[in-house]
């Protein structure tokens, strides 16, 4: 007799990950392509040597460091085993069976494997013609039904990021009872004046009443940590605190911990790096626009081209001159910004494409 496993799981997608192909250049997960620097190895040999013992249940230390440097109270700080957790674990706080929660699409792929492994519905709002979230009609989404709203911003894969005025349409329209969800993975790879930081801007909402905004961001991508999984959620009391009754125990690892609050006291030259890649961002975006590419313009460490029905075509052009990028079938390919060296591979490799 096979194991009664649940029916409405059987015809879920698996979450895929980007592939790492031996002796090809890696551009599909967003990863920052630098090692960590000397003073996070340095932290993380330390926190090895005491892996006998459990880690710090609440991450204290990375609180601590969090809320002095964002200035929020450390009640207002949980951090996860990445961001993905918090993104789990705020659909299980929020959200029963009939709940709904609502996100833009094409955007983060872990959002409706989440909704659906805890079992809530979900709405996707479709991406405008410009690759951009498409705020009046997530705005229309929204029904008595709806818990929880995703903004990511920058969105992945797109690249796209809301402005002050586009999070405001979103927040003000949204009942004060919704939790509506900053997803900025890709936060510190912004240089556009125009798209606000996401926690200041819910420190604002939160002096204006509103508990219900709050922010994601992680350690994966601008700290060059995704090897070890740290994210962390800033929100109101009533939020983090609900959070922080689904976690999984000890679910964030001593050493990234260590690690954690390592990179956040070289924060100075990390950021420097993520200026770097924002450089080459501008620089591999010409080009391919120069090679006749439609690429939107990005806020975060990869760009997008949406080339539809060439995209499996394209992945595979790449792979043969050993790029691996991320496709999306019959939507399109998102590249992640590395190293000179690694875009120029990437570059060779999108001009012989035949258009
Ligand atoms: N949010 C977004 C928008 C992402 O792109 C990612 C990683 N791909 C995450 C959250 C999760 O990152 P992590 O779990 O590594 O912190």
């Amino acid at each position: 007799m096979s194991v009664r496993t649940r029916a409405d799981l059987a015809a879920l997608p698996g979450y895929v990950p980007g592939r790492t192909v031996p002796g090809a250049v890696k551009l599909a997960s967003n990863e920052v392509s630098l090692g960590p620097l000397p003073s996070v190895v340095a932290a993380i040999a330390e926190a090895a040597g005491q892996v006998n013992r459990y880690p710090d249940s609440g991450a204290t230390a990375v609180v601590a460091e969090l809320a002095a440097r964002l200035g929020v109270r450390e009640s207002q700080v949980s951090v996860g085993c990445g961001s993905v957790t918090l993104c789990q674990q705020l659909v299980q706080a929020t959200c029963g069976e009939s709940d709904v929660v609502v996100f833009p699409w094409r955007s983060f792929e872990a959002y409706p494997i989440i909704t659906q492994v805890v079992g809530a519905q979900q709405v996707r709002v479709p991406l405008t013609a410009g690759h951009e979230l498409d705020v009046e009609a997530i705005v229309a989404a929204v029904t008595p039904r709806t818990r929880l709203v995703f903004v990511c911003t920058p969105n992945n894969p797109t690249g796209t990021a809301l402005t002050a005025e586009q999070l405001d349409r979103v927040v003000s329209a949204v009942p004060s009872d919704v939790l509506v969800v900053i997803d900025e993975a890709y936060r510190e790879f912004v240089d556009d004046p125009a798209i606000p930081d996401g926690v200041e801007y819910a420190k604002a909402s939160w002096a204006h009443g509103r508990d219900n905004v709050a922010v994601l961001r992680t350690f994966s991508k601008a700290y060059g940590l995704a090897g070890l999984r740290v994210g962390y959620l800033v929100a109101s009391e009533e939020v983090t605190e609900v959070v922080r009754k689904v976690f999984v125990p000890f679910g964030v690892n001593a050493v990234a911990q260590a690690a954690a609050v390592a990179s956040l006291r070289a924060q100075d030259e990390l950021l420097e790096r993520c200026r770097e890649i924002v450089a080459e961002r501008t620089r591999v975006r010409e080009a391919l626009l120069g090679m006749g590419f439609d690429v939107p313009p990005s806020q975060a460490n990869f760009v997008w081209l949406p080339l539809g029905e060439r995209t499996a075509e394209f992945n595979e052009h790449c792979m043969a001159h050993k790029v691996v990028v991320r496709a999306f079938a019959g939507d399109g390919a998102r590249v992640t910004i590395g190293t000179a060296a690694e875009n120029d591979q990437f570059l060779a490799a999108a001009a012989d494409f035949p258009s």
